[in-house]
């Protein structure tokens, strides 16, 4: 038979996948002998028998929580339900990783009409015992059986109305009794069944309740947005009460080894006298710092501090405890390992290496990679962010906080950042025409559009906060204003943005700046003594490469020369290039745009010194750069020298159904030759004159975008080498340089031996490869992908997590195929997925040479290769 049910003297820390991470923490303290009050854990493996059995708890796993319970009467020497001294127990759940969001405590659970009173005796403390059932009642009505708290909220100040009583604490045992009958009453009312009387039924209950709660909406959102497995289940923890309300000389607290928000060294918390675990969470009364206990009780000060030392030194690692003393009597409720922001992990993280506590090595497995975005953007003051008030939540596009007054055009949001103002620039969909707007706003929120849309590409290349696809917002922006969960927000009024949760606030809530710490360098540096993946840069401006290569870039990986031109005065002239009829037309149009695209490489070079830069050819789709404001369509016309009729008629030819698979890529080389001519000169022109200039040893990387089959490949690389050439003869020089191709189409992948005879590289581009392989479009899928994760057919977005299971097989195909025809043949990632961690790990896993990614998602990346090298031993 298998076990289900674990006692705290039966497990330890080793068993946390099974026992949760609460759970295997409660048996390691009950081994290493500290005041624990006893339980047991119902195991994860117990959670996901509940799902797999139709959320269905079986006959065996509910017989060994009985046993259990059995133990622990035996253990307390109480009995569930007793008449004289009831055994009484807290649940709670408990998962691998800390998930906010699951099911909170259940207390005193066992208290029914007939052992309240053995309790009210036992305690010698009615109103004690009236007063812990009615909470109990109320928590586990809400809680487990998910009726509305109001009912329950609104009898109680009734009753406190009627009794002339201040606080709950002026209620009477016989005024609480009368709370509890007309609960009771209510409670069947809406339930349609009397409130449980049997302590067995009540814990059943809750336990499905905890398990539950493993996929309720909050938990499964977290879950994706940290990367957790929706299998690992929860765990639950079955606890004997103690109780820190029970007078002057009971109280209960919470505290942390050291600060959690700075990382500072020393004791940090507070608890309250004669109090219950919610009492401190809900802010009724204020809470005393924790050092006031010293002069409280001083005795209980000394054994807590003694045993946080003693748990510190056990995990070797920042802890956060609870903690109550029931009549002068210390209990430790639980430990974990503490949340902290970044910069307090990167502080305590050194502080425990200086310790000798922990290598290197640990502390870089230990911190979040993810999490270093706090680091490098703006965060809320942790102050003003209570107060906040989420009005809606979409896709968390681009990391960082904003906050500032809604403008719905991208000139408006530049003029409003001109007069002074903080701005978030709302649009339906952003294109490269907003690029201003998008520059000067604080923030970003868009209508439609995913985690590879043009909003949050640029948006996170730039490093502003961006949250994208917010389906639910009614826009208008004509009348300039948009509707958000029965909010009306117009042109001027605040709005807040976490682009790192997807979070959208009502109002300016106050933001900080990032701080970069020296001990941000030393950790950068242990992470690149690990590594072996190289972390190149997704970059096509100067100021974009410079940025990224003071965060660690070694290189670029991809430069997308179509975003060279997102600039106001630039944009007209690839316009014009895309309309151009002839191929007169569209040289001249290009002999407008190279000298810019040449400026830029050669600075881009500069800054590089020497660093490579992978530069890709032009791959504009079409919907991103065909003009569709009128006032850019005269100016069009005007700069063309055509009529308004007439622009606009070119923009109907050009009109594809599908962007995306349209007329883009290397498909416009193939179409019109002249576009990779021209490109070619700039780069080798820029690469040449910057080697000769600065004596940098350039070795100029051409990507042609969108392959799906050798002879493409080779038909413009034909005329690449063409034109490579003829620069070289003209300037006298032997610069090397190589030819390779994105590997994003399906058919590429499928056929990357063949395109290896062509390509000197591959870099997957996995945004394409991704839409490709599940014919999902970048910008279209977050509209229906909430369903796919409510229904649990997937759990993340493909976009923004590689999906190994098939775009992944994908690319080690590709690979595998790739190194088997040309070996050595350098491969790269420079979709999106090329800054987050898991996919790190996985191209760490199938040897990729590097990843490529945004600027500020750089040293994530280092970290998180660093991680990989390390779980598979092979760090250098
Ligand atoms: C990709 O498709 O993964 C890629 C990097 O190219 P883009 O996002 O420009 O299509
Ligand atoms: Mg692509």
């Amino acid at each position: 038979m298998a076990k289900w049910v674990y006692l705290f003297k039966e497990g330890n820390a080793s068993l946390r996948n099974l026992l949760g991470g609460k759970g295997a923490n409660l048996a390691e303290m009950t081994n290493l002998g500290l005041p624990i009050p006893q339980g047991f854990t119902v195991s994860t493996e117990a959670c996901t028998d509940y799902y797999n059995a139709g959320k269905r708890i079986t006959e065996e796993v509910q017989g060994q929580i009985f046993d259990a319970i059995s133990e622990l009467e035996e253990i307390q020497g109480k009995k569930f339900g007793d008449t004289e001294d009831p055994l009484l127990v807290s649940v709670r759940s408990g998962s691998r990783a800390s998930m906010p969001g699951m099911m909170d405590t259940i207390l005193n659970l066992g208290l029914n009409d007939i052992s309240v009173e053995g309790f009210a005796k036992k305690t010698g403390n009615p109103r004690f015992a009236y007063d812990s059932y009615r909470r109990f009642i109320q928590m586990f009505s809400d809680v487990v059986m998910e009726m509305s708290k109001t009912f329950f909220e609104s009898i109680l100040d009734k009753e406190k109305e009627e009794k002339g009583a201040k606080y709950d604490t002026d209620l009477t045992a016989d005024d609480l009794k009368d709370v509890i009958a007309k609960y009771k009453v209510i409670y069947k009312e809406k339930m349609g069944e009397e409130f449980p009387q049997d302590p067995k039924t009540q814990l059943m209950e809750a336990v499905k309740a905890v398990f539950r709660s493993w996929d309720n909406p909050r938990a499964i959102v977290y879950r994706r947005m940290n990367d957790i497995p929706g299998d690992w289940g929860t765990a639950v923890n079955v606890q004997a009460m103690v109780f820190g309300n029970m007078g002057e000389t009971s109280g209960t607290g919470v505290a942390f080894t050291r600060n959690p928000s700075t990382g500072e060294n020393g004791i940090y918390g507070e608890y309250l006298i004669n109090a219950q675990g919610e009492d401190v969470v809900a802010g009724i009364r204020t809470p005393q710092p924790i050092t006031k206990l010293q002069e409280d009780m001083p005795e209980c000060y000394e054994e807590f501090m003694a045993i946080a030392k003693r748990l510190e030194d056990h995990y070797r690692d920042m802890q956060d405890m609870e903690f109550t003393i029931q009549e002068g009597k210390l209990y430790f409720l639980q430990t974990r390992s503490g949340k902290r922001t970044a910069p307090a992990a990167i502080q305590i993280a050194c502080d425990l290496v200086d310790e000798g506590m922990i290598t290197p090595e640990e502390v870089i497995s230990r911190i979040d990679a993810k999490s270093l975005d706090q680091l490098l953007h703006p965060t809320f003051k942790a102050d003003a962010l209570k107060a906040g008030k989420v009005i809606g939540s979409a896709l968390p596009a681009s990391p960082g906080a904003a906050a500032g007054k809604v403008y719905f055009t991208a000139d408006e949001a530049k003029a409003a950042h001109e007069a002074g103002a903080r701005v978030v620039l709302v649009r339906l969909e952003t294109s490269p025409e907003d690029i201003e707007g998008m520059h000067a706003a604080e923030g970003i929120l868009t209508v439609r559009g995913g985690m590879t849309s043009h909003a949050a590409v640029v948006a996170r290349g730039m490093g502003t906060a961006c949250v994208s696809g917010c389906g639910e917002i009614k826009i208008d922006e004509e009348a300039k204003y948009f509707e958000l969960d029965g909010n009306t927000i117009k042109e001027g009024d605040y709005i807040s943005l976490d682009g790192s949760t997807g979070n959208i606030y009502l109002g300016d809530i106050a933001t900080e700046e990032s701080k970069i710490s020296g001990n941000f360098g030393r950790i950068m540096g242990w992470a690149d003594q690990f590594r072996t993946l190289k972390v190149r840069t997704n970059a096509d401006t100067p100021a974009d490469t410079a940025n990224a290569v003071k965060l660690g870039a070694e290189g670029v990986g991809l430069c997308r020369t179509e975003h060279m031109f997102f600039d106001a005065d630039r944009i007209p002239k690839i316009r014009k290039m895309i309309l151009s009829d002839t191929s007169e037309a569209r040289e001249a149009a290009l002999n407008e745009l190279i000298p810019f695209q040449k400026a830029d490489f050669k600075a881009m070079y500069e800054v590089l010194e020497g660093k490579p830069m992978t530069v890709r050819y032009l791959d504009p789709p079409l919907h991103e750069f065909v003009p569709t404001e009128e006032d850019d369509i005269v100016a069009l016309a005007k700069d063309m020298g055509l009529t308004v009729e007439a622009v606009k008629a070119k923009c109907d030819e050009l009109h594809e159904f599908n962007p995306m698979m349209g007329h883009r890529g290397c498909r416009l080389a193939v179409t019109y030759p002249e576009i990779a001519k021209m490109q070619t000169r700039a780069v080798m022109e820029a690469a040449i004159e910057v080697k000769a200039e600065k004596g940098f040893d350039i070795v100029p990387e051409i990507m042609i975008p969108l392959v799906g089959d050798k002879k493409e490949l080779k038909f413009v690389k034909d005329i690449v080498i063409e034109v490579a050439e003829k620069v070289k003869a003209e300037k006298g020089s032997d610069i090397e340089y190589h030819i390779g191709t994105m590997i994003e189409i399906p058919r590429a992948a499928l056929l990357a031996d063949e395109i290896a005879e062509e390509a000197e590289f591959f870099s997957f581009g996995t945004n394409d490869l991704t839409q490709m392989t599940f014919g999902f479009s970048r910008d279209d899928a977050g509209k229906f992908l909430d369903a796919y994760y409510k229904s649990k057919i997937y759990e993340s977005d493909p976009f923004a997590r590689l999906d190994q299971n098939g775009v992944g097989k994908l690319v080690q195909m590709a690979a595998e195929k790739g190194r088997a025809k040309r070996p050595g043949i350098k491969l790269g990632i420079c979709g999106e997925h090329g800054g987050d961690p898991s996919t790190v790990e996985f191209c760490h896993k199938i040897g990729l040479n590097y990843v490529s990614c945004s600027p500020f998602r750089v040293p994530i990346a280092r970290l998180a290769a660093a991680q990989a090298a390390l779980a598979a031993g092979a760090a250098k």
